[in-house]
């Protein structure tokens, strides 16, 4: 049997079914799916994803198997729908969509109504009796067909399409605001203009043999698997480029027959908040893309999304369709188990479902939606921990504009219009009007706000350089509300107001005229544009959380996210500790359920008030005993930060790291501060000069830094444990349990543990005999060297703990200075040299393989040692899923991410757990 490359679906039965995405792609096994759930979806047959591969390894070419396949499902298709392939009489149409395994929404080609030519039209004008909808059709595929089969697109970014372009004129000439007012008469001069214009520009006749507008319609769909936006679209969202995508052809249903006609999408919860509503939008005697492009601003499904009273929705124009789609909506939302963005055309007032997917959603969608169904009893607490992506979860932590200042700003009039609040959060920023000149802008550190009549997918690299976009067309399914939305960008849609001159680079609404770099304020939640830049403030979490200025019962997105977070706490092996230096920060992680510290970097509490006078003159000092004298000044003021540190702490672990940067970083270097620091402190300015000099390091990163210190001098070690230990025995004495842990950095060879951990500890000894308190502290290292990770079962021999700082070791593994990295990394990013940033997300199997060898090694020697990650990686959720998968006890990261670490610890367990 050859080789099955075509799967035919239609009258209740398919060949495939929703398991099938990476042979049918994501639209080919859904609407399978579909099917085989009774389903109304009009009949058709799906292209494998194996034919896209063979395509681009055979030189754009098919297995010979493949026509005949095709062939053969048509057959069938035309006698399911009684009609005939190029048959004047009774033309079958088809729609040819693409549809990879990971949805990518618009990034990809579709061509609709074909099978049309001078010859079916006039068939389907008879058999519809109306020629006016005979040729909106054809003009439709005409321009489409040009488009995407044949390649005529604009020439310059800041121009129409030439399609859209000839229609606009028209539109003026005939003083109408839309398409579907213009004439058949007009429609038919369309066509032909489309068609002239086609020969043109490239040279070629519109094809007027169906089968031959059906392979280029193919060729094209497998072609645009490498256009430039969908190759865009995958390097954003880490989509492998191997996989293809299928082609779905499918009889065509027409929503755009008349007024008991229309088509629509919908969403079968509300995708920006999460409600358990149905959500969706439609335009009566329309065709899909009409709704999606943003073309016309379509009307809300039912009657509770209705805020204009003028508007009608599908609920009050027709009832028993909306009843039918709501039954579908909540079949389709307990079958797949999640929230389905849907499509669907009504034909002379019959439903047909064409799409179902998992929708995009906002970051408060995703975590409604989660908490939801696992109360409606749909879903399990941990498939809804892993419906969560973790970098969405910083979407609840958005800020929001400061209402006063907000307030402020509509007394002073800069409320400059009001659209359709797609994508929630506050963004400001200077306006550019195309996306080419987004990131332009947004390289050189501007924020921008992307403003465009719609976007389209070739937009989204400018979309992703913008704080917020703003649209003038479109509605809550527009390119621009989906795409921002799953950005996590703040997104105002459908600005109606706005007039914008492309050419000019500025917009009006009514006498006011806002140009490109002009300052612009989004409020994505309530939809509104403001001129001018308006503070912004902590989000609803934080106001709960940090904050304390809002009630938590007042907040269901709090409410929502305690839960989760809850369960996201019951299920984790990993603890999620913070890196703090102050109370402050401290209370902040511990607000968001930091269970540790587990780095306080010391050196930062060198910076406070004045104390940096007393680090240089320790820096200064001739010898031991005026070093000493400086530090004496030092040990109070260090104290005080640690009793306040453990008071906030109460019992929990408290790892604190002992000096570790390089001591010229205390010191001025240019000369005019140096020549002010000399006056200040009373020393002759060349031997601060001199001071300064003897400092200096080739390869400061690398050099006289760490533990390295504190064994050239002692006495730094000293007074900051004597600090840390004088500040457990006083915050013990108060009643307040304490846990230090005394860290010594950069560690590589077990003698200087060893050298450092009898510093510590004959000082701590005198601490608790004078205090007479006993302290139950601990001595670790960070391991952040390869040596120190390669003789790691050395060092577990001095060492009760190890932290694994993960910046110094990538620095060190891969052999590049973090503080240089920036001048050649972006071009190492750009050439795919390395898929990501090593010092963001860790490598797992250079800086992680050595991770792994001192774990083994550690434990080795002692195998209750305990052990950490304090690196920036500690918050980055597939660094901290690599974390449970060698087995750490806990990982440490800035106050800010302990939420999106405690969730991706959680699905880090859930991911063995399923592995078992
Ligand atoms: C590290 O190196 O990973 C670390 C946490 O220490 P620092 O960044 O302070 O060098
Ligand atoms: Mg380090």
């Amino acid at each position: 049997m050859a080789h099955k490359y075509v799967y035919f679906f239609g009258g209740g039965k398919a060949d495939g079914n929703a398991q099938m995405k990476n042979l049918l792609g994501g639209k080919g096994a859904n609407i399978a799916e579909m099917t085989n759930l009774g389903i109304p979806v009009p009949p058709g047959f799906t292209i494998t994803t194996e034919i896209c591969t063979y395509y681009y390894q055979n030189n754009q070419q098919y297995p010979p198997e493949l026509k005949g396949q095709v062939e053969d499902a048509l057959r069938r298709l035309e006698e399911m729908m009684g009609r005939k392939f190029g048959d004047p009489d009774n033309p079958l149409l088809v729609s040819v969509r693409s549809g990879a395994a990971s949805s990518m929404p618009g990034m990809m080609d579709t061509v609709l109504n074909l099978g049309l030519n001078d010859q079916t039209v006039l068939g389907l004008m008879k058999e519809t009796r109306d020629e006016r909808f005979a040729y909106d059709c054809y003009r439709r595929f005409v321009a489409m067909y040009g488009d995407v089969v044949l390649g005529l697109k604009p020439v310059h970014k800041d121009e129409m399409d030439p399609f859209d372009q000839i229609i606009e004129e028209m539109r003026k000439r005939r003083k109408v605001e839309f398409d579907s007012e213009l004439p058949a008469s007009d429609l038919k001069e369309l066509v032909e203009r489309y068609k002239t214009l086609i020969r043109a520009h490239k040279d070629v006749v519109f094809p007027q043999d169906p089968m031959e507008q059906l392979w280029g319609a193919i060729g094209a769909v497998f072609g645009s698997w490498n256009n430039p936006r969908a190759i865009a679209y995958r390097e954003l969202n880490n989509i492998p480029s191997d996989m293809g995508t299928a082609v779905n052809i499918q009889a065509m249903v027409f929503g755009n027959m008349g007024e008991d006609c229309g088509t629509g999408v919908g969403f079968t919860r509300n995708p920006a908040t999460g409600e358990n509503v149905f959500y969706g939008e439609y335009l009566i005697n329309a065709q899909g893309e009409d709704v999606v492009a943003g073309i016309r601003t379509p009307q809300p499904i039912n009657k509770a999304q209705k805020t204009d009273p003028n508007t009608l929705s599908l609920e009050e124009t027709m009832p028993e369709i909306y009843q039918q789609l709501e039954r579908v909506r909540t079949t389709l939302d307990r079958h797949y188990r999640d929230m389905q963005d849907i499509e669907f055309t009504i034909q002379k007032g019959k439903l047909w479902m064409l799409q179902t997917r998992t929708g995009k959603r906002t970051g408060f969608a995703s975590f409604k939606i989660a908490v939801d169904m696992v109360r409606e009893g749909i879903i399990s607490k941990d498939e809804a921990l892993m419906r969560v992506d973790p970098d969405q979860l910083n979407q609840l932590l958005r800020p929001i504009f400061d209402p006063r200042a907000k307030e402020e700003a509509v007394r002073n009039k800069a409320l400059l219009a009001k659209g359709l609040n797609a994508g929630p959060g506050a963004a400001t920023g200077r306006v550019v009007f195309n996306a080419p000149d987004a990131e332009e802008w947004a390289k050189r550190g501007e924020k921008v706000i992307l403003v465009r009549l719609e976007t389209s997918p070739e937009d989204i690299r400018g979309m992703h350089a913008s704080q917020g976009i703003l649209t003038a067309r479109g509605g809550m399914t527009s390119h621009a509300a989906l795409v921002g939305r799953q950005m996590g960008k703040v997104c105002v849609v459908g600005c109606n107001a706005l007039e914008i001159e492309y050419r000019n680079h500025r917009m009006m609404v009514g006498d006011r005229i806002v140009r490109e770099g002009d300052w612009l304020s989004l409020d994505g939640t309530t939809g509104e544009v403001f001129v001018g830049q308006i503070p912004t403030q902590p989000s609803e979490v934080l106001s709960v959380i940090i904050d304390k200025k809002m009630d938590s019962a007042k907040s269901q997105v709090y409410q929502d996210y305690m839960e989760l977070l809850g369960w996201a706490d019951e299920c984790r092996r990993l603890g999620v500790w913070t890196n703090a230096d102050q109370p402050n920060q401290v209370e902040v992680a511990l607000a968001f359920g930091a269970e540790g510290i587990g780095l306080t970097r010391t050196e930062h509490m060198f910076f406070e008030g004045n104390r940096i006078d007393a680090v240089r003159e320790m820096i200064l000092a001739d010898d031991v005993e005026g070093r000493k004298r400086a530090l004496a000044k030092l040990l109070p003021m260090q104290k005080e930060d640690f009793k306040g540190i453990f008071r906030v702490m109460k019992g929990k672990p408290v790892t604190i790291r002992t000096l570790d940067p390089p001591l010229h970083e205390f010191l001025p270097h240019e000369d005019k501060d140096i020549q002010k620091l000399a006056t200040e402190m009373l020393v002759h300015v060349e031997r601060l000069k001199a001071k300064v000099e003897s400092l200096h390091e080739a390869n400061p990163m690398l050099g006289h830094r760490g533990c390295r210190l504190g064994i050239v001098y002692p006495e730094i070690t000293a007074m900051q444990a004597q600090a840390i230990m004088e500040a457990a025995c006083e915050v013990k004495k108060e009643g307040v349990d304490v846990q230090p842990e005394i860290m010594i950095p950069l560690v590589g060879h077990v003698s200087e543990l060893k050298n450092q951990r009898k510093v510590v500890d004959d000082v701590a000894r005198e601490v608790m005999e004078r205090y007479g308190v006993s302290v139950n502290y601990r001595v670790g290292t960070m391991i952040e060297v390869p040596r120190g990770a390669l003789t790691a079962d050395e060092i577990a021999e001095v060492a009760e703990f190890f932290s694994f700082g993960t910046n110094d070791l990538t620095q060190t593994v891969f052999g590049i200075s973090r503080d240089d990295a920036g001048k050649f990394l972006p071009d190492y990013l750009d050439a795919r040299i390395w898929e990501y940033d090593p010092f963001e997300k860790l490598d797992q199997v250079g800086v992680g393989g050595l991770m792994e060898i001192a774990v083994k090694k550690g434990r080795a020697t002692r195998p209750d040692l305990k052990i950490g990650i304090c690196g920036e990686h500690g918050g980055e959720p597939s660094s901290v899923d690599f974390c449970h998968r060698i087995g750490l006890d806990y990982v440490s990261c800035s106050p800010y991410r302990v939420p999106v670490a405690r969730l991706a610890a959680a699905q880090a367990a859930i991911r063995s757990k399923n592995k078992c």
